[in-house]
């Protein structure tokens, strides 16, 4: 079922809810069945996928498979493989003072599940978490972004289709709809986007007691040493942080080195940033542009009080921004977050410009990065064990990569999530699982022997009165 008015919003919710209640969505086949339709609606409508997200965000056919569509697959194939396990309940121990008795761990479903999407990623964001509340035996209903309309009103089209029994229902739309989809009772919601809608989801989820995932932003910062090659750390940054135009939750979103190395890594983030998008990215097929005017205006802001070092311009009726890079002098104390010295260092930059912020030493990095809220992943490009032991023992980040970018968000084996404002919780793979599972404990004990007697009144002599 699809909704844009948001009258039928609760009708939509009790309708996933129905479905979960008659059981229909809890055995093994039908988990299967589902994982395999939205694969189906996937690999069927590749074309229009691929067209949505062009009218989007300008997002090349290759991007869009390498960043959305194939990592949804993935974690289809993945939990398709894996189910049968998942499923098997687990034997745990039970201490001997118990005994005899049996205990084990029943994974079970939680029920309906709300998934709120961004629009930088629109089907990745949307679909991945979906996957993970189907294996899981959920029923779901998805809120895709607004602000991403082509991808939003397409899968609003195909969900009716793919899953023709109402266990995934769309409701389109924006502030209004989900204020009054968070007054639902769900039983899960999975919020991808800022901190401060964020905040406002996990309020509305207080007043239901739901659990929530928070998957938030925030500055994800990089460190460059010159005993990394500095050719390939300078590609891998370059692709990291403008593909998308730079609107990625785990870019890096500012890169500190020490100062005699800040001209050399510009140089090489040029060169890397002509080798990728030419000597103009503004006529390249496979560079991005900015999601809307507000975005747009909000990034042309920051170049107030900089001198870019690369790119720095802009065509504002294309909404095209250049791969651009600022440099900052050296200071005794470098800051990011509210004390920082320029506001493309205080926010969440969500766009294609990276700061260079020379700083005198990795443990002065290491400073910067602890000065304010745990980012979402941090990138150590070195190859020094000390200096990557320094960043991995004295931080706190969602994930850290070394010598690499954004890459760990395909690795289905790891948890994906933030950590402190960064987000809470975490999915893909079996944490999906988990995150949408109750793994019920369940305790068996045979009547006889009648074992319990030995912890019941009247307790022999240690039950007499003191
Ligand atoms: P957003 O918080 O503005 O919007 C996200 C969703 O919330 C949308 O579906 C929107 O309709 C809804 N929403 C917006 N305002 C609302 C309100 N007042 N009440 C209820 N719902 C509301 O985020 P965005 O601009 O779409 O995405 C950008 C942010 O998302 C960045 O901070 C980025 O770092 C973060 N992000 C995080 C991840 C991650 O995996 N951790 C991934 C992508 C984006």
């Amino acid at each position: 079922m699809t909704l844009t008015q948001s009258s039928g919003i609760p009708d939509a919710v009790a309708a996933a809810r129905g479905r979960f209640e008659r059981g229909l969505t809890r055995s093994l086949s039908a988990r299967r069945r589902q994982l395999r339709a939205l694969g189906a609606m996937l690999t069927e409508n590749e074309s229009a996928f691929e067209a949505a997200l062009w009218s989007d965000l300008r997002k090349n056919r290759a991007e869009a498979q390498l960043t959305e569509i194939s990592l949804v697959l993935a974690e289809i194939n993945h939990a398709l493989r894996h189910l049968r396990r998942w499923v098997r309940p687990t034997r745990v121990p039970v201490p001997l003072v118990l005994m005899p008795a049996q205990a084990r761990l029943v994974p079970e479903p939680l029920g309906v599940v709300l998934v709120i999407a961004p629009w930088n990623y629109p089907v990745l964001l949307l679909l991945s978490p979906l996957v993970g509340a189907l294996a899981a035996g959920n029923t779901a209903v998805l809120k895709p972004s607004e602000l991403a309309p082509a991808t939003s009103s397409l899968i609003a089209r195909l969900v009716p289709s793919y899953f023709p029994d109402g266990a995934v229902h769309t409701v389109e739309g924006g502030v209004p709809e989900t204020t009054e989809l968070l007054a639902q009772r769900f039983d899960h919601i999975v919020f991808t986007g800022s901190g401060t809608v964020g905040r406002i989801v996990m309020r509305a989820a207080a007043e239901q007691l739901t659990p929530v995932t928070l998957e938030l932003g925030g500055k994800s910062p990089a460190w460059f040493d010159d005993s990394a090659d500095i050719a390939v750390a300078a590609r891998r940054l370059a692709w990291a942080k403008f593909t998308n135009a730079g609107q990625t939750c785990i870019a890096p979103d500012y890169v500190m080195t020490t100062p005699d190395r800040v001209p050399a890594l510009a140089d090489a983030l040029g060169t890397a940033i002509e080798d990728m998008w030419g000597r103009d990215p503004h006529e390249s097929s496979t560079y991005g542009r900015i999601v809307n005017d507000r975005q747009f205006d909000r990034l042309v802001g920051y170049l107030t009080g900089v001198d870019p070092a690369i790119g720095g311009t802009y065509d504002r009726t294309e909404r095209y921004f250049s791969p651009t890079v600022v440099t900052f002098p050296a200071t005794d104390r470098p800051a990011v977050g509210p004390d920082a010295a320029h506001p493309v260092l205080q926010e969440e930059i969500f766009g294609p410009i990276l700061p260079i912020l020379p700083v005198a030493s990795a443990e002065q990095a290491v400073q910067v990065i602890n000065g304010w809220d745990k980012p979402l992943a941090l990138y150590v490009f070195s190859s020094s064990p000390g200096i990557r032991r320094l960043f991995e023992e004295e931080t706190s980040s969602g994930a850290v990569v070394y010598n690499a970018a954004l890459i760990h968000a395909a690795a289905t084996g790891l948890p994906f999530g933030g950590v402190g404002a960064s987000g809470m919780g975490a999915y893909h793979g079996s944490y999906s699982w988990r995150t949408f599972s109750h793994f019920k404990p369940v305790l068996e004990k045979p009547l006889k022997p009648d074992s319990l007697r030995l912890i019941q009144p009247p307790f022999g002599k240690l039950g007499t009165a003191l």
